[in-house]
Parts: structure tokens; sequence; C-alpha cells
């Protein structure tokens, strides 16, 4: 599976804003962030989209969420609210192949997350 610049994080390559770590996840700030605050958490191990989650990797998946949570509760934004999105491919707005939820908070944010008016 090629590489990607998240790889280069983990393995502190490249430096980061990181603000959790354990054996199966990492969570540093995005580079360019799209709420006061915008955190990546990745897994470890490199799951290149959503269609490569499976029953066998899906623990590292739900980690992340766990670590959403421990983090929205220790920087104290877990009552006010938060989102977590992680996008797939191409439509989805996906540009890093290493699948990441992006947890955004610190304002209340728009629904729905886009702005072109639905053509139906
Ligand atoms: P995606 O578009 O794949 O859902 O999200 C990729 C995210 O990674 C983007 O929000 C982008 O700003 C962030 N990003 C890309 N390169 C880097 C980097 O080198 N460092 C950090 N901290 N974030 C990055």
């Amino acid at each position: 599976m090629a590489e990607t610049i998240f790889d280069k994080i983990i393995n502190k390559e490249i430096p980061a804003d990181i603000v959790y770590e354990d054996d199966m996840a990492l969570a540093f700030k995005d580079i360019n962030p799209q709420a006061p605050t915008h955190l990546l958490i990745i897994p470890k191990t490199q799951i290149a989209t959503i269609n490569d989650v499976s029953t066998d990797n899906a623990h590292l998946v739900g980690h992340l969420y766990v670590v959403a949570a421990k983090i929205a509760k220790e920087q104290g934004f877990a009552d006010d609210g938060y989102r977590v999105v992680m996008n797939c491919n191409e439509h989805g707005g996906q540009t890093v192949y290493h699948i990441h939820l992006h947890l955004l908070a610190g304002k209340p944010l728009g629904w729905p997350p886009y702005t072109e008016t639905l053509k139906v």
C-alpha cells in the first residue's frame, strides 16, 4: 500500500502538533483547520479508505471513536458537542488515503456540511 504523509507523521519523520498517542492511534491538529478545534485521529496501521474496513480491522476504527470521546472530555467540549467525519474517496472529499476521523469542535457547526443546492 502506498505510503502517505500520515505514515511520515506516525514515524515522526515530519512534524505534527500531536495531542494524543497510544499503541493503536495518533491524534494531531489539522494543518488547515475548518473549526476552532480540528483534529485528525488516525490508526497507526494504514487502512486506505472506509471501503477497506473489515471485521479484521474494525476494532481499529472503533478505537478512533474511543479516542475522539476521550479527547472531547479532556479538552472540555464533550458536553457542548462536536462532529466526527470520515471522508471516502473522491466524492467524499478524501485527499489522504489513510483513514482518519476529522474531529471538529469549538463552535456550532452547520448542517448540511456542503453548500450546493441539492437537485433531485
Ligand atoms: P481528507 O480530505 O482526506 O478527508 O482530509 C485530509 C486532511 O489532512 C485535510 O484536512 C488536510 O488539511 C490534512 N493534512 C494534509 N496534509 C497534512 C499534514 O502534512 N499535516 C497535517 N497536520 N494535516 C494535513
